[in-house]
């Protein structure tokens, strides 16, 4: 089965309003004819703005986190609502980042894939394994469990609308990507755990990203592999030229 392939980056917390418009305003020429689906997650004070600019271009806004309720008094917290008012299309859920520093569970990650689909955001969930499982040999199981807790009550037709991320921790913002085999490998047993909970056609379809230190060098490596369908950027998708030739790799 032919996957599209998906190139997003995440920004984290980087750039200003003024600084993204900038960095959108380069992008939106640069892939213009882009073969890939094109994302770009944004910090938060930034959606307004790029969601405008991007308007009418192959270029969709995803949130890097929401919370799972629909409104109410979460002091600080985004609801779903607010990124649809505003025109994003995906959200990330789950970023190792927010699992490490902001105490993000499996279960908090089930949730909100759960609520974002059930308002129809595409959500990006994340999961990988830290240099420790890595070296434990435990890196497949500890990811068979953080997919199937993550589509935890997920229908089957709703699956297949999924974007998952295999991002080894060890390779995420430190330079070193796991190599092509690894990844692809592990890709293959999330593949392989979709196809368990839901058959061989949702787990055709759903898209795998790769992320942890992709750049313009070995990104079409990466991408070449059969269960890798895109990336998930860091680093590299803060300045436009390395963006831009991942998602052309892709
Ligand atoms: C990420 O944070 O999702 C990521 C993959 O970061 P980097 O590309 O910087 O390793």
């Amino acid at each position: 089965m032919s996957r599209k392939k998906i190139i997003a980056g995440n920004w984290k917390m980087n750039k200003t309003p003024q600084e993204a418009d900038a960095l959108i305003g380069a992008l939106i020429p640069a892939v213009a004819d882009a073969d890939a689906d094109v994302v770009v997650c944004v910090p938060y004070t930034a959606l307004a703005g790029v969601t405008a600019l991007t308007k009418n271009t192959n270029i969709a806004v995803g949130a890097q986190n929401m919370h799972f309720e629909e409104k109410g008094a979460f002091t600080g917290e985004i609801s779903a609502d607010m990124l649809l008012a505003l025109g994003v299309k995906y959200v990330i859920i789950g970023h190792s980042e927010r699992r490490q520093y902001f105490g993000e569970t499996d279960a908090s990650v089930n949730k909100k894939t759960l609520f974002a689909l059930d308002k129809g955001l595409i959500p990006i969930v994340c999961c990988g394994e830290s240099l420790e499982q890595r070296e434990l040999g435990v890196t497949n199981e500890h990811v068979r469990l953080q997919v199937k807790a993550a589509f935890q009550g997920i229908t089957a037709e709703r699956a297949a609308g999924v974007v998952v991320a295999y991002e080894p921790i060890w390779a995420i913002g430190t330079g070193k990507t796991a190599t092509a085999a690894q990844a692809n490998e592990v890709c293959a047993v999330i593949r392989g755990v979709i196809g368990e909970l839901y058959g061989a056609a949702t787990a055709g379809a759903v898209r795998i990203q790769y992320g942890g230190s992709m750049n313009a060098a070995n990104a079409e490596e990466l991408l070449a592999q059969s269960d890798i369908d895109g990336g998930l950027i860091g680093g590299a998708s803060l300045k436009a030229e390395d963006f831009t030739a991942i998602v052309k790799a892709g």
